[in-house]
């Protein structure tokens, strides 16, 4: 697996790591009916770190995202990847949503590779296949390669998505709701297994969720935002030891922080 593992230095959350993505004074408004989605968004992720933001029903979670991702362009503001301004859908950004969307006439390691035939042709993906199926390994689909995704289980399809994600080698990942659709205990899993694949591949990622529980155990930083327009009420930092594992959620720091995020989200205007 080394040749998924990119650089590991500094490590996540030290003084000096190095910021990945920045959003300074992020603002928004929808000219077509002037509604503020946001205002004054500002935050830095570090590389390797894992960040949440959460927040009532159209307080703006699906509006920072697609600031984010390149695909709606903030009416104030800036925001850099790497140093350089984001200004439309881009190669070193991952996304992936609460439906895999895996294409049914293809296989499962066709549809890993998809991102790089769009990319750069048949050719370079031929040449991605060994790629692909170490990805394919690390997420535990070694076997599924050439199976047709209606042969894969809910949880295996969202396995495959975050591959296909990943095979791009993407400087930030972007997770709207990733888990969502599936059952509590397949998601407490995968909960599991994404916190493995980003330390294995250093990712830094930024998932969208309204799961307190899920940001709480996934996180180093939880941004709540509070709504109209859409604003960073409050950053937690969630200082739970790493690795985290599924039995800390019942212990009394994680229950502090749970009711800390809680208590933000039911005062004033949430
Ligand atoms: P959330 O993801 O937290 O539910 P959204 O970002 O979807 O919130 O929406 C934030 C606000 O912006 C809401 O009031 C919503 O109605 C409005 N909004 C979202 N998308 C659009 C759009 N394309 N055009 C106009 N208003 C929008």
């Amino acid at each position: 697996m080394a040749a998924l593992a990119r650089k590991v230095e500094p490590l996540r959350g030290s003084a000096d790591a190095e910021t990945v993505y920045e959003l300074t004074g992020v603002g928004k408004t929808y000219a077509r009916n002037r509604v503020r989605a946001l205002e004054g968004i500002s935050l830095s992720l570090q590389r390797g770190s894992f960040s949440s933001v959460i927040g009532s029903s159209g307080c703006g979670k699906s509006t920072l995202l697609k600031i984010m991702a390149g695909l709606t362009p903030p009416s104030a503001g800036r925001v850099t990847i790497n140093g350089q301004p984001v200004m439309g859908p881009r190669r070193d950004i991952g996304m992936m949503f609460q439906h895999a969307t895996l294409f049914p006439w293809r296989t499962t390691l066709e549809n890993v590779l998809l991102p790089i035939e769009i990319r750069d042709g048949k050719a370079a993906a031929r040449k991605a296949r060994d790629r692909g199926a170490d990805l394919l390994k690390l997420v535990g689909l070694e076997g599924f390669e050439n199976v047709y995704p209606n042969e894969l289980s809910g949880g295996m399809a969202q396995r495959a998505a975050i591959c296909r994600m990943l095979v791009t080698e993407p400087d930030m990942i972007l997770l709207d709701e990733p888990f969502s659709a599936l059952d509590e205990i397949s998601r407490d899993f995968m909960n599991m297994e994404l916190q493995r694949i980003c330390t294995e591949t250093n990712a830094t990622a930024f998932l969208v969720t309204h799961s307190i529980a899920e940001a709480v155990i996934l996180s180093d930083h939880v941004y709540v935002l509070a709504p109209r327009p859409g604003r960073i009420a409050e950053v937690i930092e969630i200082d739970l030891p790493r690795p985290r594992t599924l039995d800390m959620i019942t212990t009394p720091r994680f229950g502090a922080l749970v009711e800390r995020i809680r208590t933000r989200l039911d005062q004033g205007d949430f």
